[in-house]
């Protein structure tokens, strides 16, 4: 980056330490041009696209309201927290290699039936009913028929 005091572009870093509990990185620079010092903060950018609804509306991606939506779905089914966790892990990290900054809901829907998919088949279902709004018996018919195929 540009020294701020004279825009010139090298500089030296004299000191450089692990702030915030790890996720920051606090440089101490020095211009090589005019030798002022000034203090940069770094740290990694971990920005989750903004979920597009059909409706057209965008909402910030809700982590908590996914984990909860989830746990409906496999609620009284044996399936650990742990694996809630990262299957929810697994869905953020699909959603940030979109390299997207918005992506349409039914993304996120799909991504959330592959993850109960392999979780849970009732939980798939019960979620895939609601989320798909399966406006008829064969339309849930087939999804469970493709179910067991696998
Ligand atoms: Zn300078």
């Amino acid at each position: 980056m540009h020294c701020p005091f004279c825009a010139a572009t090298d500089t030296k870093v004299i000191d450089s330490r692990l702030v915030a509990d790890g996720h920051q990185v606090r440089r101490r620079r020095e211009c090589l041009t005019c030798h002022e010092r000034y203090t940069t903060f770094e740290s990694a950018e971990l920005v989750m696209p903004r979920i597009v609804k059909t409706d057209g509306t965008r909402q910030p991606f809700d982590e908590e309201k996914l984990r909860r939506g989830m746990q409906r779905a496999l609620e009284k089914r044996p399936v650990g927290t742990e694996q809630v966790e990262q299957a929810v892990s697994k869905i953020k990290s699909a959603l940030r290699a979109t390299g997207e900054r918005e992506v349409g809901s039914e993304l996120m829907g799909n991504l959330v039936m592959e993850q109960l998919l392999h979780l849970d088949k009732v939980a798939y279902i019960r979620f895939a009913s609601v989320y798909r709004a399966f406006d008829d018996l064969a339309q849930f018919g087939e999804a469970i028929a493709k179910l067991e195929k696998r």
